[in-house]
């Protein structure tokens, strides 16, 4: 996975590791987590719950897969109060995901991308009224999948916390199959 673990950083991500894809547990208890809609994306676009799949289709997409990268987008916030530096994180986060994305595809092509929220590949998703526009390209979240991000890292010896005042999103490649 080193070269891999290079694109991602080439992309702009802050970090990057090898992931290797039998450490991931998926829990009922996340997905539950989800029908709270704290993020209010539940029930908005294929690439969440309950339109993403039950997590045994989950489990089933996931155990496909060998080894792949978990990768990072860090940032220094002023304060906890600093919105304006959380949402350029999170769209920094987004353009470092499709650079990777593209970069990857040309040697993973059926490579399975976790990342962070609602898909937003389209302006306007077609759900739930037309199929998705994309299925191949949709990205859920890692979330969306049952996972608890930290205990993902944690199993791969990727640290996720960097710092009072600092915030990372993550998210995942799963590349090689079995
Ligand atoms: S690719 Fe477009 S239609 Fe498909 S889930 Fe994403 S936003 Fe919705």
């Amino acid at each position: 996975m080193e070269e891999a673990v290079k694109i991602a950083l080439e992309s702009g991500f802050s970090h990057a590791g090898p992931l290797d894809c039998s450490t991931i547990e998926l829990k009922e208890e996340v997905r539950k987590l989800c029908e709270v809609n704290t993020c209010q994306q539940y029930g908005t676009n294929w690439a969440c719950p309950p339109a993403c799949g039950s997590l045994e289709k989950c489990t089933e997409d996931i155990r496909q897969y060998k080894e792949g990268i978990i990768v990072q987008t860090t940032a220094e916030l002023e304060d906890s109060l600093d919105f304006e530096g959380m949402q350029q994180l999170g769209i920094d986060h987004e353009e470092n995901f499709k650079r990777a994305t593209e970069a990857l595809r040309e040697k993973y092509p059926d490579m399975l991308i976790l990342g962070t929220g609602g898909c937003n590949i389209c302006k306007e998703c077609t759900y739930p009224d037309n199929p998705c526009r994309f299925p191949d390209k949709k990205v859920s979240s890692m979330e969306a999948y049952g996972m608890i991000v930290n205990d993902v890292c944690k199993a791969n010896n990727i640290p996720y916390y960097y710092g009072s005042n600092t915030l990372t999103y993550v998210g995942c490649f799963l590349l090689k199959k079995l």
